[in-house]
């Protein structure tokens, strides 16, 4: 690309931030839309019409129970607080046993409700259902139906009598005063690749409480703005998950509005504050208090950089080639400026500066990323066993394991536990594992924005999908970000020979 080029890209692209930034204050959501404060609220979901298939499409839970009631049947109300008994251990931030199932009440007398009610044929009050969300979603129950897959759960009249019935269906054995993290029914999830398809829901818990931190701490400065442009360009093209790419986008167009260079001062400050409130970056259901695929055995293990590292490397995974430098200092930069965790910020540091030639390919960054978390695997490894402080049920080890990948392994000296990798086979394991497996059950919902695309490929789960499924707010973002990422890329290679990464992180020393 000629600089000519170059120059006419980026003013372009800045023109449309410009054009477009002023009609996305849209973003900043309403305090009253997500107060997430009430304290006395119930812990079963109420759901109308209008939220039903939205809600049980959304829930990352594997099974769902909805309750038919009516608000003035007396019956229904004595029914309530054995109904709330096990809704608190599995619904909401606080849950006991979160993403497993979700319960639900949906309220029969009011109008709103007549069809969906008439749908699942709701003869008596209180009639509970039970069967996978995906199952409720556009569904419908009759009584002489065989073969359904919704159930009618009965003889539930006690909180007891309810959990005994979830018991017995998913074979497990929860306690009506189960306390939170006591689970011991977690298994380790190294060795099981369908594991990972959970962690897409902390791909987004972590991306969306890294922004909550980052904007509660106030550490956008005018040193650190850059690398969070930088790092939300790459969210808005690559994030796994499509509303998190929108909201990145959102975020992006606004940013300068938001985030002015010239205006530092207290009040903006304070602005930024009521901002923190109300920003989502990936939607007002998220982060939702909760792991699935990062959840530890004991509260403070595992959770949000488990999560980080799982966005990092599904984002490795889905870039080009082109890109694969920017992503490298976008990623160092990103976690240099806004990990919260100093010394896990300091040691990442230290390893991106050991880099010493720019990364032309995707393939070799995937693979740094990946042998820079082994390392970091190995030391933890020992420090956690020699400290006690690690997770017993995921003790750190190297990855892949050989029940995920033994093609991976050329050879293993089992005495100095020295493996020589295949890499092409790591790679591919990487781009398997954080690449559809990550969002197959996203795109079994329809999330990812891949209805229908059999045997998509990777870069249909990602770049492509963009211009398809988002919002034309967010596509025109996307489109500015993916221009300015081509932009700056392109600047990149040309600037390769000339530059090594160490000036810029020798920059970064000032902050
Ligand atoms: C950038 C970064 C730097 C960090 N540095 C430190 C530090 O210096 N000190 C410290 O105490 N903690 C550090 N942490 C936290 C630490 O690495 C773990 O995230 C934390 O201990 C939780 O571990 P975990 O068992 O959930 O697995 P994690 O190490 O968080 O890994 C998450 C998941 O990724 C997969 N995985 C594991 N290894 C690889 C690999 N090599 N390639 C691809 N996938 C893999 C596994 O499925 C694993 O369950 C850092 C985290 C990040 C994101």
């Amino acid at each position: 690309m000629s600089v000519m080029n170059l120059i006419m890209c980026l003013f372009l692209c800045t023109l449309s931030v410009c054009c477009f930034a002023s009609s996305h204050r849209s973003i900043l959501r309403e305090v009253s839309d997500n107060d997430r404060s009430g304290i006395d609220r119930d812990y079963a979901v109420e759901l109308n019409a209008t939220s039903f298939d939205d809600v049980l499409k959304d829930t990352p839970a594997t099974f769902a129970i909805v309750e038919f009631f009516a608000h003035w049947c007396p019956a229904c109300r004595n029914y309530k607080p054995q109904y709330e008994k096990v809704a608190r251990l599995f619904n909401g931030p606080d849950a006991v046993h979160p993403g497993i199932i979700l319960l639900t009440r949906v309220d029969c007398a009011e109008k709103i409700n007549t069809k969906l009610c008439d749908k699942f044929s709701v003869g008596h009050y209180p009639m509970l259902f039970w069967g996978a969300p995906p199952k409720f979603v556009g569904g419908s129950w009759e009584p002489k139906q065989k073969n359904s897959d919704i159930e009618v759960i009965d003889n539930a009249r006690t909180a007891d009598q309810l959990l005994t019935w979830i018991n017995k269906q998913t074979s497990s054995s929860f306690g009506l005063d189960d306390q939170k993290f006591q689970n011991e029914h977690l298994s380790s999830n190294a060795s099981d690749p369908q594991q990972i398809a959970r962690g897409i829901y902390d791909v987004e818990e972590a991306t969306s409480l890294a922004f909550d931190i980052i904007l509660e701490h106030k550490m956008i400065k005018p040193e650190t703005r850059a690398s969070l442009l930088k790092f939300l360009q790459l969210l808005t093209a690559h994030h796994p998950s499509r509303r998190c790419r929108k909201g990145a986008g959102d975020l992006l167009v606004s940013f300068d509005d938001l985030y002015p260079t010239d205006s530092w001062s207290s009040h903006k400050q304070e602005e930024d504050k009521s901002l923190a409130k109300n920003f989502q970056i990936c939607g007002k259901e998220v982060p939702r208090g909760y792991w699935m695929f990062c959840r530890g055995s004991k509260n403070e293990t595992r959770g949000f950089s488990c999560g980080l590292w799982v966005l990092l490397h599904s984002l490795s995974v889905r870039i080009e080639d082109a890109e694969s430098q920017f992503t490298f200092t976008a990623i160092c930069d990103f976690v240099h400026n806004f990990f919260v965790c100093e010394e896990c910020r300091q040691h990442f540091y230290k390893m991106c500066s050991s880099v010493s030639s720019p990364f032309n390919k995707a393939r070799d960054f995937a693979l740094w990323l990946w042998s820079t978390h082994n390392k970091v695997n190995e030391r933890l490894g020992k420090e956690e066993a020699s400290l006690g402080t690690g997770d017993p049920k995921f003790p750190k080890t190297v990855w892949p394991p050989k029940q995920l990948c033994s093609s991976c392994y050329l050879d293993h000296d089992q005495t100095s536990n020295k493996i020589e990798w295949n890499q092409d086979e790591v790679y591919k394991a990487l781009r398997n594992y954080y690449g559809k497996t990550l969002v197959s059950l996203y795109k079994e919902k329809g999330i990812a924005g891949t209805e229908g695309a059999e045997g998509a490929t990777l870069e249909d789960l990602t770049v492509g999908t963009n211009a398809v499924v988002v919002p034309v707010g967010a596509a025109l973002a996307i489109a500015v970000a993916s221009c300015a990422f081509g932009a700056l890329a392109c600047y990149w290679r040309s600037q390769q020979k000339s530059r090594k990464y160490f000036h810029h992180l020798h920059s970064l020393k000032n902050i």
